[in-house]
């Protein structure tokens, strides 16, 4: 990817106001100097169906053989529905129910067909795994999975596979006693911690 287009993402990502920047703790309690505020992707569909233009670009080049795209609740469902749109083809999202992904009954024509998976930020890859293992148990045959942004930076593998993103971060985190933010007296922000059940 040349340097231009790693600048316009990342420069679209800071738009959408997605992309913080400051003295964050984690869910983990590490701290970190950047933080996704993956819900305001959503937030400005004009920003995010310019970020969508460029997955589908990315898509495009690796022409994959799918039917549907399939993404998991709630984020992705805004992301897929709106690469599903660009790439005339189908839409389905899966779903937690009592803690097990599943897709509702009404996508009736999913079952057998071909898929890829779209998701919003890939951060342990957990989501992912669990809609390709749903997916699976539907025999529909997945021919590729993408993300917006993968926080691993190419550090979790999907059956032995890095994850397409069209931005791959390595965000740094640290202990709370060896960071070097606190170190500086940044006041710590726990971003969207009122929002967590
Ligand atoms: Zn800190």
């Amino acid at each position: 990817m040349s340097e231009n287009r790693s600048e316009l993402i990342l420069n679209l990502f800071k738009e959408s106001q997605a992309l913080l920047k400051g003295h964050f703790k984690l869910t983990s309690g590490k701290h970190s100097d950047v933080y996704f505020e993956k819900i305001k992707l959503i937030e400005r569909p004009a920003v995010l169906e310019k970020i969508i233009n460029l997955l589908v670009e990315e898509i495009r080049k690796d022409n994959p053989e799918f039917d549907y795209v399939v993404s998991p609740a709630y984020g992705g469902i805004a992301i897929g529905f709106l690469t599903a749109l660009k790439l005339n083809k189908l839409f389905a999202f899966s779903q937690r129910v009592e803690e097990k992904m599943t897709v509702r009954s009404g996508f009736a024509g999913l079952p057998g067909q071909r898929a890829i998976i779209v998701e919003d930020i890939l951060t342990t890859g957990g989501s992912v795994q669990e809609v390709l293992e749903c997916l699976k148990s539907l025999q529909v045959t997945v021919n590729g999975i993408y993300c917006l942004v993968d926080r691993s930076a190419g550090q979790v593998l999907i059956e032995g596979k890095p994850v397409r993103s069209l931005l791959a971060l390595k965000v740094s985190a640290y202990e709370p006693e060896a960071c070097p933010l606190c170190q500086q007296g940044l006041p710590l922000v726990k971003p969207g911690a009122s929002d967590k059940k």
